[in-house]
C-alpha cells in the first residue's frame, strides 16, 4: 500500500524547507518520502498561485499526531473559533433554491418509493415538499428510473410544485446523462460513479496506475459536466465514508483525508471546466469521522481559496433517538463552527418525519450564527480537530482516610449523572430501576449502564431516615451524590459531594465543610482568567460545566473550549461533566438536537467525560437514555448494540422499518457488537462501513449476510434471515443471552 501521500488537493506544492519532505515532480502528486523523520514539526509549504488558486499563500502542514503519517493543514477549518460565524460561500443554484452562506441553510430529504412508480414518488415529494423541506432528492438506478423522472417532474409542474429535485446516482454514467435533461442538481458519488465497486481489497498502485485512473475518470465524467453547465443544473460530489474507490484507499485508506481526495478528483475536473456550480458533501455513519473529514475539506478549500457551499449529513443514522441523536452530533457541532448549508437528517422513518428535526437542527445552527453565539477572543492551541484525542480527566482516586469508595462515581468510557428529586427518594425500588442498577433482593448494584452519580438539589431532611438510608445504599456501591453547598451546610449528608460555584470558592464558603470533603465545581466557562485561577489550588473531584440555556449571546460550545484551554494550559485533569439544564416543556427533539450539539460538539474532540441532562417535565428514563445515547454516538460508552442502518430509498428492497423494528427487538442487548442494516446490495455493503455484522437487500424477499465487508451467506428468505443472522453473531462468539427479567 502506498502511503504518506499528501493528496493532489496540494497540487502545486512546493517544499520551502527540509524535514523530510520530498515532493515527486508530478504536479498531481507530492510525496512524503520519509514520514518517519517529520516528527512533531510543522511543515510550511509553499502554495504556488495560478489562476485555479487565488487562495493563500503558504500552507502549513504538520502530523495529525506526534509521530502519524497522515498530514494535516494547519490552516483554520472555520471563520472563528470563538464564536459561530457562517463561512462565506458562493451562490449555487438548484433549481429555483439558492445555496450557500448568504442563503437560509436548505434542508432536504430522499424518496423511498420506487422510482419507477410515478404516482407514488410524485405523492411523496408532494407530502415532503408540504413538510416545508427545500429539496427532495430520488434515486435514479437505471433507463426505467430515468424515464419515470421525466414524468415525475413533469406531473410535480402541473400540480405546481417546483421544489428543486435531485437524482442519486450510483455506477450510471449515462443515466446521469439523460436525467440532468430533466432534474435540477446531480449527485455523484466520487467512489463509484466512474470506478468499479471497491473489492476492499489492499491493492497496489504505482503513480502511473493512479494517473491513468485519474484520466479515465475524466473522460467518464467531462460529459456529464458539461451537460450540467448546458442546462444550468447543480452537482453535489457526495463522498461516502464506506464506499471509496480501490485508488483512493489503496493511498489514503478509508480516512478523512482520503474522502477529501475523492471528492477533490472530481472538483477538479468541474474546475477545469469552468463549471462552479456545485456543492460538497462528506457523509459516515460515524460523526465523528464525518466532522473531521467537513473540516478537513474546508481547511484544504480555504487553502486553496475555495468556497464551494457544504452539504451536511450522517448517513446510515439509524431510527428514533438514536438516529437523531447521530445527526445532531455530526451536523450540529458542524453548524455551531458555521459550516453548513444544506442539511440531511437522515432517519431510517418516512422521508417526511425528517423535515422536522432537520428544521428544528437548521434553525438552531441559523441562530447561532445570526447572533453569533460565542465567547471572548482566545488562543486555542491544545484541541485536535482533525484527529480524534481525548482529554482524559483524572478519575477519582481513593484517598487515605476515605471510608467509602469514590472511585466509582466516574466511568472511565465516560460518565452519566442524573437529577434526582426527593420525590423519587420516596420509592427507592423504583429510583433503582429508573438509574439501570441490578437489583438484588430489593438492594441496588452497578450494572453496565447504570448512572454512576446523581445531582440532589435538595436533601432530604435529616429525620427522614428511610430517604437517607435509600441513598445510603447507593453511596455503599460507589454511586456518586452531589447536593448544593447550601444544602450541605444546612441538612449535611455523609459522604456526599458538594456541588460549589467559582464564587463560593472564592469567598471561601466551602471551608465551613470538613475537611476532605468531596468537591464538584460548577463552572460557566466564561469567567475572567483570574476567576478560573482559582481551579488551581483546588482538589476538586469533577467541574460541572453549565452555562444558562437562557443564554443568547454566549454559546456553550466556545465558553466550553475556553475553559478546557484554560485547563489544558494548565495542566490541569479535572475531568468535566456537560451539565445542560433545559428548559421546561421543551420539545424531545429539541432536547436531543441540543444534546447532540452542545455536548457532542464537544465530546467528538474528545472534550469532556460525561454528561448531564436536565428537564423539569421529561420522563427519567428518556433523559437518561439520551444521555447514553450521546455517549455511543461520541464512540465513547457503548452500552447497546450499534445499529448502522440506512434510510431507505427506492432501491431498498424490504421494508426497513418492520425488519430493522424486529432485528432491534432481538438483538439490543449486545454492547460491542455493531449491526448494518442495509437496503441494497448496490451501495449497502460499501456504506457499511466499520459494522461487525452485516443484513443486506440481495435480491427481492431475499437478503446477504456479511461479516465485515464479506459476503458470507447469500439469497437467505426473508423470513429467516433474523434468525440466519442471530446464529451468524453465535457462530462469531459474540453473542450473549438477553438478561433474565428479575
Ligand atoms: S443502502 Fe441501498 S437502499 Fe439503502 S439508502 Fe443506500 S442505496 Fe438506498
Amino acid at each position: 500500500m502506498a502511503t504518506g501521500a499528501v493528496p493532489a488537493s496540494f497540487t502545486g506544492l512546493k517544499n520551502r524547507d527540509h524535514h523530510g519532505l520530498g515532493f515527486a515532480k508530478s504536479p498531481e502528486f507530492v510525496k512524503v518520502s520519509n514520514l518517519q523523520r517529520v516528527k512533531f514539526l510543522r511543515t510550511k509549504v509553499n502554495v504556488i498561485r495560478n489562476s485555479q488558486n487565488p487562495g493563500s499563500e503558504t500552507a502549513e502542514l504538520e502530523p495529525a499526531s506526534e509521530g502519524s503519517p497522515l498530514l494535516v493543514p494547519r490552516q483554520k477549518y472555520c471563520e472563528s473559533i470563538h464564536k459561530t460565524v457562517r463561512r462565506k460561500t458562493r451562490t449555487v443554484m438548484v433549481g429555483n433554491v439558492a445555496l450557500g452562506s448568504e442563503h437560509p441553510i436548505r434542508i432536504q430529504t430522499m424518496t423511498t418509493t420506487d422510482t419507477k412508480d410515478v404516482a407514488a414518488t410524485v405523492e411523496q415529494v408532494m407530502r415532503i415538499a408540504d413538510q416545508g423541506a427545500d429539496i427532495v432528492r430520488i434515486t435514479v438506478q437505471g433507463k426505467k428510473e430515468a424515464d419515470a423522472c421525466f414524468e415525475i417532474k413533469n406531473s410535480l409542474v402541473q400540480k405546481n410544485y417546483n421544489i428543486p429535485l435531485v437524482a442519486d446516482i450510483h455506477f450510471a454514467p449515462p443515466i446521469a446523462l439523460r436525467v440532468s435533461e430533466c432534474f435540477d442538481k446531480i449527485r455523484v458519488n466520487p467512489g463509484n460513479f466512474a470506478d468499479r465497486r471497491a473489492q476492499f481489497e489492499t491493492l497496489e498502485y504505482t503513480e502511473d496506475d493512479y494517473q491513468k485512473e485519474l484520466e479515465h475518470i475524466e473522460q467518464v465524467f467531462t460529459p456529464l459536466v458539461e451537460k450540467c453547465k448546458k442546462y444550468g443544473r447543480a452537482m453535489r460530489i457526495g463522498t461516502n465514508h464506506g464506499s471509496l474507490s480501490d485508488r483512493i484507499m489503496s493511498y489514503y485508506g478509508d480516512s478523512p483525508r482520503g474522502m477529501v481526495e475523492s471528492a477533490f478528483e472530481y472538483a477538479r475536473i468541474c474546475r477545469k471546466l469552468d463549471f462552479h456550480n456545485f456543492v460538497f458533501s462528506m457523509k459516515a455513519s460515524n460523526p465523528v469521522i464525518m466532522v473531521q473529514a467537513y473540516r478537513l475539506l474546508v481547511a484544504e478549500m480555504n487553502v486553496l481559496g475555495w468556497d464551494y457551499p457544504l452539504h451536511l449529513g450522517v448517513t446510515e443514522a439509524g431510527e428514533g433517538e438514536d438516529g437523531r441523536m447521530k445527526s445532531a452530533i455530526g451536523i450540529g457541532t458542524l453548524l455551531m463552527d458555521g459550516l453548513g448549508d444544506t442539511i440531511r437528517v437522515s432517519l431510517t422513518e418516512a422521508p417526511e418525519e425528517e423535515i422536522d428535526p432537520c428544521r428544528r437542527l437548521a434553525n438552531l445552527g441559523m441562530r447561532a450564527a445570526e447572533l453569533q453565539q460565542g465567547v471572548e477572543p482566545f488562543e486555542e492551541k491544545n484541541r485536535r480537530y482533525f484527529d480524534f484525542q481525548r482529554r482524559t480527566g483524572q478519575l477519582p482516586v481513593q484517598k487515605e482516610g476515605e471510608d467509602v469508595d469514590y472511585r466509582g462515581v466516574l466511568h472511565r468510557d465516560g460518565s452519566v449523572l442524573m437529577s434526582v428529586s426527593l420525590d423519587q427518594l420516596k420509592a427507592p425500588e423504583l429510583l433503582y430501576k429508573s438509574l439501570a442498577a441490578k437489583l438484588v433482593i430489593g438492594m441496588p448494584f452497578k450494572d453496565l449502564a447504570t448512572v454512576d452519580s446523581i445531582l440532589l438539589r435538595e436533601l432530604p431532611p435529616a429525620d427522614d431516615e428511610d430517604a437517607r438510608l435509600a441513598l445510603k445504599r447507593l453511596i455503599d456501591v460507589s454511586m456518586g451524590v452531589i447536593t448544593p453547598l447550601s444544602e450541605q451546610l444546612t441538612k449535611p449528608l455523609p459522604y456526599t459531594m458538594v456541588l460549589v460555584t467559582l464564587k463560593e470558592l472564592s469567598s471561601g464558603a466551602h471551608k465551613l465543610l470538613p475537611e476532605g470533603t468531596r468537591l464538584v465545581v460548577s463552572v460557566r466557562g466564561d469567567e475572567s482568567q483570574e476567576e478560573f485561577e482559582i481551579l488551581k489550588g483546588v482538589d476538586a473531584t469533577m467541574i460541572l460545566h453549565n452555562l444558562p440555556y437562557a443564554e443568547k449571546k454566549t454559546s456553550r460550545v466556545h465558553a466550553a473550549r475556553r475553559l478546557f484551554e484554560y485547563l489544558s494550559e494548565n495542566s490541569l485533569d479535572i475531568p468535566v461533566i456537560h451539565h445542560i439544564e433545559f428548559p421546561s416543556k421543551i420539545h424531545r427533539d429539541d432536547l436531543v438536537i441540543g444534546a447532540g450539539t452542545n455536548a457532542g460538539g464537544l465530546l467528538v474532540d474528545g472534550l469532556g467525560d460525561g454528561i448531564l441532562l436536565e428537564a423539569p417535565d421529561q420522563d427519567f428514563e428518556f433523559l437518561r437514555n439520551t444521555s447514553f445515547n450521546l455517549l455511543q454516538g461520541c464512540r465513547m460508552r457503548n452500552t447497546k448494540t450499534e445499529y448502522v442502518s440506512c434510510p431507505s430509498c427506492g432501491r431498498t428492497l424490504f421494508d426497513l422499518q418492520e425488519i430493522s423494528a424486529e432485528i432491534r427487538e432481538k438483538t439490543s442487548h449486545l454492547p460491542g457488537v455493531s449491526i448494518a442494516i442495509m437496503g441494497c446490495i448496490v451501495n449497502g455493503p460499501g456504506e457499511m462501513a466499520d459494522a461487525d455484522f452485516g443484513y443486506v437487500g440481495g435480491a427481492p424477499g431475499k437478503i446477504d449476510l456479511y461479516v465485515g465487508k464479506t459476503v458470507v451467506k447469500r439469497g437467505i428468505a426473508m423470513e429467516h434471515a433474523t434468525d440466519a443472522l442471530i446464529q451468524l453473531i453465535k457462530d462469531h462468539d459474540r453473542w450473549v443471552d438477553p438478561p433474565a427479567e428479575e
